[in-house]
């Protein structure tokens, strides 16, 4: 029933029978009922999945799809954490809070922790490199002995760790950064001559910041929402209200809205 609706019912029946009859009815009271009120969490500096905008609201992509697929479950939207990526899993672990929305990758060293929702966007890695340079990579070999950055914790940092690996770079030639607004930043500063990053968040970079793509490795990364070892109740919920959003067409109204336009 809509608001209104409500309102003229309660006013109806009155008092403690209200309770009783309406005990399913968890959007009632506005602030969770008696629905479970789960706490997310992001990591902003990842646009268009996440990010603060000119008026200082956390905004983007994630932030909108996990509204939309909580809306559809009988679990009620906290207050979001917005963290750095490398200390989400360890907050979800700690119980700060309770789902990860961060455009976070779905591999087996993050399963081994904590459990995943269904897959919801697909990614590669992107090497970004400054646009008014000459220096063009079209390939891993070609970043030999360059400064390389990526942000802290995420698998465009495993990118760059496997180019120390193979000897590519040098230890010493990694950098690593809070978020990669920061990394784009020190990029285009000329502190480091290429950045591994998400290719949807790099062709946003692409269209707002003086740098390009010199090539992709293709990584073939899922994303999916990050929920706490053992918490089935809350991944089938949220793998239920994700089937409807992309079934009733709101996913694709939200991939319209965030990425049609580059940002
Ligand atoms: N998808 C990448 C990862 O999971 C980056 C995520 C991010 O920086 N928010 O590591």
């Amino acid at each position: 029933m809509s608001n209104m609706d409500r309102r003229t019912y309660l006013k109806s029946v009155g008092g403690t029978g209200v309770a009783l009859t309406l005990a399913g009815c968890t959007s009632l009271t506005g602030d969770g009922g008696n629905a479970d009120t789960i706490t997310p969490g992001t990591a902003s500096g990842f646009p268009p999945f996440e990010f603060v905008n000119d008026s200082g609201d956390l905004v983007g992509f994630d932030i909108d799809l996990l509204t939309e697929v909580v809306d559809r479950t009988d679990y009620e939207l906290g207050e979001w954490e917005d963290l750095e990526f490398g200390q989400l899993i360890t907050s979800l672990d700690n119980g700060n809070i309770d789902v990860i929305a961060a455009a976070m990758t779905i591999n087996d060293e993050r399963d081994q922790t904590i459990d995943f929702s269904d897959p919801y966007y697909d990614a590669n890695q992107a090497v970004l490199v400054r646009e008014d340079a000459d220096f063009r990579p079209g390939s891993r070999d070609d970043l030999g002995d360059r400064p390389v950055g990526a942000q802290t914790g995420t698998t465009g940092e495993d990118e760059v760790d496997a180019l120390v690996e193979d000897g590519i770079i040098a230890g010493g030639q990694k950098s690593t950064y809070g978020n990669y607004v920061l990394a784009v930043q020190d990029l285009v500063n000329g502190n480091v001559d290429a950045v591994i990053v998400d290719t949807p968040v790099a062709e946003t970079f692409v269209s707002n910041r003086a740098v390009v793509t010199a090539f992709t490795i293709e990584t073939g990364e899922q994303y999916g929402f990050g929920v706490p070892e053992g918490g089935e109740e809350l991944q089938t919920a949220l793998n239920d209200g994700l089937a409807e959003v992309q079934d009733d067409g709101t996913f694709q109204d939200l991939t319209e809205e965030w990425f049609a336009s580059g940002e």
